[in-house]
């Protein structure tokens, strides 16, 4: 057999090895035990061969090896002795002592195997566990991102039911209302490719564009949830043409999550008091957006979990639309942070990198 083959051995090939050397041990020890005449315990040697097998071999080969070993000893001390009876002098002792030695150094092997079976065990639990808890965020995650385009499809639906059943049917606006549901519906399948691709770990799909123009169309696709929420926006874009490298679809999706996360914390006051206010403007090398509202804000105790996975103060919230925003913007090198403002309510801020000049589009 070559090197390069010995070494590629199963590990039932390697066992077997293991299992001909302590073999070969053990009958070495035999001969050694029987042919000398030394004031030696020599069988205590057999704890060698039961450390060889205990390294590979399964519990039952154990037992059976540390009984060969037994059995040797008191072979050998028959073939020396003669016969069991008669004075205990050295020899008894010395066989005596070995077969103790083959008795403990058993035991403890047997500990140990046991101590490395309960660590594999638990190695194999945290592994399961470890998984269950990636797939639980995962599937968090779609059903939190996919909520907000599902009931967007849901109120256009009615809307658009509403119009038709008039005596005389609006067809403009029930076509407006559908082309909305085919816009939500898109946008929801496009958010769960993209999640997808955060799972598999693919590279996000990066634009260089302007972040005003996304932030004016994504104002538009949830105009329906402001209406809904009685919620004025008040919104100053000074970001012009600056530009940044990002996945829109994921940026979208931070913004649209700020947004009906304000909107969700101005429920409890008046409508008249509910605005909302965007915006973005270019500070050094970042472009900053702030969404900030004026609803009770937020606690002190609550602000350094805020964007921990499933933290929620909400009765019906998940907890994930900040985890997810986070792990979005800090993908594409930016930072977000939540502070409250002086005047009552929070302020949500998100920077993201200037794209650089220098490198191509
Ligand atoms: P969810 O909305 O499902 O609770 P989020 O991760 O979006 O999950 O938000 C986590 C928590 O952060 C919310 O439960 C709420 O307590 C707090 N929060 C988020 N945005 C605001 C805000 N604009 N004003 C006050 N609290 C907020």
């Amino acid at each position: 057999m070559s090197s390069l083959s010995a070494t590629r051995l199963n590990p039932l090939g390697r066992h077997s090895l293991w299992g001909f050397h302590a073999l070969l041990v053990a009958c070495c020890i035999f001969v050694v035990d029987t042919v000398t005449h030394l004031d030696a315990a020599i069988a205590v040697l057999y704890v060698a061969v039961l450390l060889m097998v205990a390294k590979g071999s399964s519990t039952k080969a154990l037992l059976w090896a540390a009984a060969l070993c037994a059995g040797l000893t008191l072979a050998a001390f028959l073939i020396g002795h003669g016969h069991f009876a008669g004075n205990f002098d050295g020899r008894w002792a010395r066989c005596l002592i070995s077969l103790a030695a083959i008795a403990i150094a058993t035991l403890l092997a047997l500990r140990g195997k046991r101590a490395t079976e309960a660590l594999l065990g638990a190695q194999a639990q945290l592994a399961h566990a470890t998984r269950v808890t990636t797939l639980g965020e995962l599937a968090a995650s779609i059903a939190h991102e996919v909520n907000q385009p599902l009931a967007a499809i849901a109120n256009n639906s009615s809307a658009g039911l509403r119009w038709l059943d008039r005596p005389e049917p609006e067809l403009d606006e029930a076509r407006e209302s559908l082309q909305r549901i085919a816009q939500d519906a898109h946008r929801a399948s496009e958010v769960v490719a993209r999640i997808r691709a955060m799972a598999r770990k693919g590279a996000p799909a990066r634009q260089r564009l302007c972040l005003d123009p996304l932030i004016n169309e994504t104002l538009a696709l949830i105009a329906g949830e402001l209406t809904r929420y009685r919620v004025r926006a008040c919104v100053q874009l000074q970001a012009n043409e600056a530009r940044v490298e990002i996945d829109p679809v994921q940026v979208r999706q931070v913004l649209i999550n700020l947004l009906i996360n304000a909107c969700q914390a101005m429920a409890e006051i008046a409508p008249r008091e509910r605005e909302l206010c965007l915006n973005s403007s270019v500070l050094g090398q970042w472009v900053c957006v702030t969404v900030c509202d004026c609803g009770s804000g937020i606690a002190p105790a609550a602000l350094p979990l805020l964007f921990t996975p499933f933290f929620t103060t909400r009765e019906d919230g998940m907890g994930m639309g900040l985890s997810i925003c986070r792990s979005i913007i800090e993908a594409q090198g930016g930072r977000i942070w939540a502070s409250n403002r002086p005047e009552g309510g929070a302020c949500l801020t998100f920077w993201l990198p200037l794209a650089n000049a220098g490198s191509p589009a």
